[in-house]
């Protein structure tokens, strides 16, 4: 599209709905409309999953993220199921996410904003609309808000946007009460569960750590500094998923009461002198709702790497939410398409309203990652820049199991934090797939799983996860990174 066209199209009004009028990926077709209405009124009547007040301190948050002074920890399955909703995998979930905050807040001596891929994260973009399974050709997969897994399932079905308002609903019930009734003491180190380290000096070294965290705590105790009831309670805990199946966040995007605050920076001459900068003025152009409107559905949300399109119905969706939004950036982003996103998704440069989550691989970060950090360093955005080492790192064993490496994993981790360091930019975050259960899906890491080991405890059905203690690998290896 021209400039001039996508000028004109961003000058339309935003409403919840305007993403209809364009293109859209990843579309699903339902066959009764009918259903499909009365399900998205139902869920529209329903109340609100998350708080507008909540929504607005992770971005404050977040906004402190951008400048280096909080980082960001998210992480969670790649695909959440219905039957996965249980007491135990929750608190498994919030258990590996608590220990890990706890490790990078001690190494990097600066708050973690912990989010997770729960309690809504049920839709998944797949690269074909359908496979062949025993000689015949069906609808792939494409998460449970949309169809089921099992091969007469296969048909979208509108009542499953229902079930996942649900499933969410009852995710996010569950995380509030452990936060409430003191599951955050679970931190407490001792209790850490280690025997599946293999090695002896790996486990001596994770044993240190934990013991220099448990004295910290002690002294805090002793001290009297962070009264436990409090601290317990004012956990920081927000939840995310990828902001896919746009009717379903259409029905929970809603209105808040308060106006809009005044743009911070309306004037684009001052962009015009930054070299990389979009020539488009869009903060002119693009007329966004006077009125605040929030997705409810979850605290955070972000754009895929397959729906990321300029013109496409997800950016313009995206554009007239007041959450803070993530956008992956896969090696496929040209630097000045990065922008150009920038400029549509944060016409008033607020600091870390946009996480850019970049997911390109070990061994093409080092191709890509310096052009989109010296692009978006020449624009007035300030971002929350975030790495996803696991999507890019995917690949198969030779008898066909998906797998990741933890040492591509780390590697690209360690990579990001060395290329921002060395443009004098800041690695603010991680994106991980993980589970707090002990399943078998990625090779390496201190328990040493090898191709062979896949099969003992495989569960996921889309991408593999760290498991409990892989993830602790991961947090120790930031950790280690950050000088403790
Ligand atoms: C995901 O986060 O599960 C995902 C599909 O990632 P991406 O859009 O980066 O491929
Ligand atoms: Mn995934």
């Amino acid at each position: 599209m021209s400039d001039a066209k996508r000028e004109s199209s961003l000058s339309q009004e935003w409403t919840p709905s305007s993403w209809r009028s364009k293109p859209i990926k990843h579309n699903v077709e339902y066959k009764d409309s009918t259903k499909l209405d009365a399900c998205l009124n139902k869920i529209k009547a329903l109340p609100s999953l998350v708080s507008v007040k909540e929504i607005d301190e992770l971005r404050a948050q977040l906004a402190k993220a951008s400048r280096g002074e909080a980082f960001l920890l998210q992480g969670g399955d790649c695909a959440e199921s219905f039957a996965g909703c249980t007491s135990s995998a929750i608190e498994d979930k919030l258990k590996i996410i608590l220990q890990m905050s706890l490790v990078l807040i001690w190494s990097m001596r600066v708050p973690v904003i912990r989010v997770s891929r729960l309690a809504g994260q049920y839709a998944k973009p797949r690269s074909s609309d359908t496979e062949i399974v025993n000689g015949k050709e069906i609808l792939t997969f494409r998460g449970e808000i949309i169809n089921g897994l099992a091969e007469n399932e296969r048909e979208p079905d509108p009542n499953r946007l229902v079930e996942a308002y649900f499933h969410s609903s009852a995710s996010l019930n569950y995380i509030r009460t452990l936060l409430s009734n003191s599951f955050a003491d679970l931190k407490f180190p001792h209790n850490w569960d280690l025997d599946w380290v293999k090695s002896e000096q790996v486990r001596q070294e994770y044993k240190d750590i934990i013991n220099k965290l448990a004295d910290s705590f002690d002294f805090m105790r002793t001290i009297g500094a962070g009264n436990q009831e409090q601290s317990t309670n004012s956990i920081n805990f927000y939840t995310s998923h990828e902001g896919l199946l746009l009717n379903y966040e259409e029905a929970l995007t809603r209105k808040s009461n308060e106006k809009k605050s005044e743009k911070k920076i309306s004037d684009s001459s001052i962009r015009n002198n930054l070299s990389f900068s979009s020539q488009v003025n869009l903060s002119k152009v693009a007329t966004l709702p006077t009125d605040n409107y929030y997705n409810t559905s979850a605290h955070f949300l972000w754009i895929g790497d397959r729906t990321r399109q300029l013109d496409g119905a997800h950016i313009e969706y995206f554009r007239g939410i007041r959450n803070p939004i993530g956008i992956k950036v896969g090696p496929s982003m040209e630097s000045d398409e990065l922008i150009r996103i920038l400029d549509i998704l944060d016409p008033d440069y607020e600091d870390g309203r946009i996480t850019l989550i970049s997911r390109y691989g070990a061994n093409k970060i080092h191709d890509i990652l310096p052009g989109h950090i010296k692009a978006v360093k020449s624009t007035l955005h300030n971002v929350v820049w975030c790495c996803d080492p696991c999507h890019g790192n995917t690949q198969s064993t030779e008898s066909g199991i998906k797998t990741r490496s933890i040492g591509d994993i780390t590697s690209e981790i360690i990579s990001s934090i060395q290329i921002h360091n060395m443009l004098n930019s800041k690695l603010n975050g991680v994106h991980l797939e993980l589970t707090g259960e002990h399943v078998t899906e990625c090779i390496g890491g201190s328990q040493d799983l090898g191709p062979v080991d896949l099969t003992q405890n495989y569960q996921s059905f889309c991408d593999p996860r760290l498991n409990y203690l892989q993830s602790l690998d991961i947090a120790f290896k930031i950790s280690k990174q950050y000088g403790n």
